[in-house]
């Protein structure tokens, strides 16, 4: 399915505690790219237990935490965290160099939880603050310049009509001066094909925005699903990315239970995708 690009299952990548992945061997040298999953955490049902999310009825007290906890396995302050209140947009924030938040944000941090307001992805010179995309079935796009640039994108089917794979490559390309053949991607955990069946309506918007030939439209036997890797990779490809530098990992959110999973359980918590650039 996947045109070219690498397909990687958990199992093949460096694991940290929880089950964690840590996916930075995918994108080259001095960056960091850490998946986690609900495992290792304090929150309770239905948000048990490593939710990130401050915005999903978790108690804020118990997010902290978790969040501490993330801080410490990463080596960073918790304030250093580039939390984005994501919307479903195509708005990705383009940071200035160095490894803490400006003052502003770091405020806004510390109020809301959240350092930028309606934003769904953040690019970055290098050494810059920790990225965070949150999900629960959406895929976390990361992307990386070897001159030295990073940046973190939340892709759920309104990002991706929207096309914030490829905001998020002219982002990282300008801020470094540079083409899309040199960018790695990878495309993170997220709900896939064999799970996200979707209506009518649904189905024709991608049809419509993607063909009916590249394998992002899929009828099946009980119904119309949608592959969410392969429409990004397309929208990856389009930028300009090559396929050989793009990796897609084959883990599925609402297939595998230490997931958080929108589709699976409706009210739940948030794992995190969290990009470092040294
Ligand atoms: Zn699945």
């Amino acid at each position: 399915m996947e045109m070219g690009a690498r397909t990687f299952g958990p199992g093949e990548l460096p694991r940290g505690p929880h089950g964690w992945i840590e996916a930075g061997v995918l994108l080259g040298d001095g960056v960091r790219l850490v998946f986690t999953n609900r495992l290792g955490g304090v929150s309770e049902p239905p948000f048990h237990a490593m939710n990130l999310g401050m915005k999903v009825g978790d108690d804020p007290s118990k997010v902290t935490e978790n969040r501490e906890r993330l801080a410490r396995y990463l080596g960073r302050d918790s304030g250093d965290f580039a939390f984005l209140e994501q919307v479903h947009g195509k708005r990705v924030v383009e940071l200035g160099p160095g490894r803490s938040l400006d003052p502003v944000a770091w405020k806004r941090l510390r109020a809301s939880g959240y350092a930028y307001h309606r934003a769904d992805g953040a690019a970055c010179p290098r050494p810059g603050p920790v990225l965070c995309v949150l999900t629960a079935d959406c895929l976390p796009l990361a992307l990386y310049h070897p001159r030295g640039a990073g940046a973190l994108l939340h892709a759920g089917w309104r990002g991706t009509i929207y096309n914030i794979a490829g905001h998020g490559v002219r982002s990282l390309c300008k801020m470094v001066k540079a083409e899309p053949g040199e960018v790695s991607a990878v495309i993170g955990p997220g709900i896939g094909p064999c799970c996200y069946r979707v209506d009518r309506e649904r189905a024709r918007l991608f049809r419509e925005v993607f063909g009916n030939s590249q394998g992002v439209v899929i009828e099946g036997r009980d119904g119309t699903f949608l592959d969410l890797r392969t429409a990004n990779l397309v929208n990856l490809q389009k930028a300009g990315v090559r396929p050989e530098r793009i990796a897609v990992l084959d883990v599925c959110t609402c297939c595998r239970e230490e997931y958080f999973s929108h589709r699976r359980e409706g009210r739940t918590g948030r794992q995190g995708a969290f990009l470092l650039l040294y």
